[in-house]
């Protein structure tokens, strides 16, 4: 009796350990840990974004005229958008755009593209906040606040009417906008570029902003350190070129 129970016991630990490590051996094949779960979630999510961020191929301008309207989207994947005038997000809080599109002439549009270019080699780039306008629009937003302090007039218009004038801030590569010291259509001294009684930082993000569009053929107004004109869009004609919004399917 003696004599063999040690070697049950033996035998009987060995086949534990062994139990132990097949059910161990068994975990490892069964259950994936969860760094592969998560490296395959990781793939699955990456393989996601890279289906639908396929850039539509750019158009080109070819012969167009200069004086045409054209959807900047169409031309440069490069620009950020936030169109304002087509959500309530404005100082006239109503949305006066059926869709959020940015058209401008196509001399606006070749200037823009230039300029975001210099922006770009130092790291940021164009956000509108507003394009050209149609004249309809215009009568829009007279309707909601017929003061010529804030809306142009639509009888005689203004240079967003005529494809020339654009609304604009910077982003950082991360697409956080650069402190411009207010907010876009803030009405007020503080909005004015000869207003100085700002931060460094401020000073120096209006300058780069008004320096690179000035030395690209646009010029920015005293009051308001978000709009710039196309030299050459002055002498166009105030229009009421609309473009079509996207059939909503709800
Ligand atoms: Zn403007």
């Amino acid at each position: 009796m003696i004599g063999w129970q040690p070697k049950v016991v033996s035998l009987l630990l060995l086949s534990f350990l062994g139990l132990a490590r097949c059910k161990k051996v068994k975990k490892k094949v069964d259950e994936p840990s969860k760094d592969i779960v998560e490296v395959l979630d990781d793939a699955k999510v990456k393989a996601s974004v890279e289906v639908e961020s396929v850039p539509v191929p750019l158009k080109e301008f070819g012969d167009t005229a200069d004086t045409t309207f054209v959807r900047l989207a169409d031309y440069s994947h490069d620009f950020v958008y936030d169109m304002r005038y087509a959500t309530t997000n404005n100082f006239l809080k109503e949305k006066v755009y059926d869709c959020a599109e940015c058209y401008v002439r196509t001399k606006t549009a070749k200037a823009l593209i230039v300029v975001n270019q210099e922006f770009m080699k130092k790291g940021v780039r164009i956000k509108f906040f507003d394009c050209y306008r149609p004249n309809s629009v215009q009568h829009k937003m007279w309707k909601i606040l017929p003061n010529p302090q804030y809306v142009a007039n639509p009888v005689k218009g203004s240079i967003h009417n005529k494809g020339g004038a654009i609304d604009i801030t910077l982003v950082d590569s991360t697409g956080i906008e650069l402190d411009m010291g207010t907010e876009f259509d803030f009405f007020g001294k503080k909005a004015h570029h000869d207003f100085m009684d700002l931060p460094e930082t401020v000073l120096a993000n209006r300058k780069l902003l008004k320096e690179t569009m000035e030395a690209n053929g646009f010029w920015g107004i005293r009051t308001e350190w978000w709009h710039y004109n196309l030299s050459a869009g002055s002498n166009d004609r105030v229009a009421d070129f609309t473009w079509d919004c996207p059939v909503e399917t709800e």
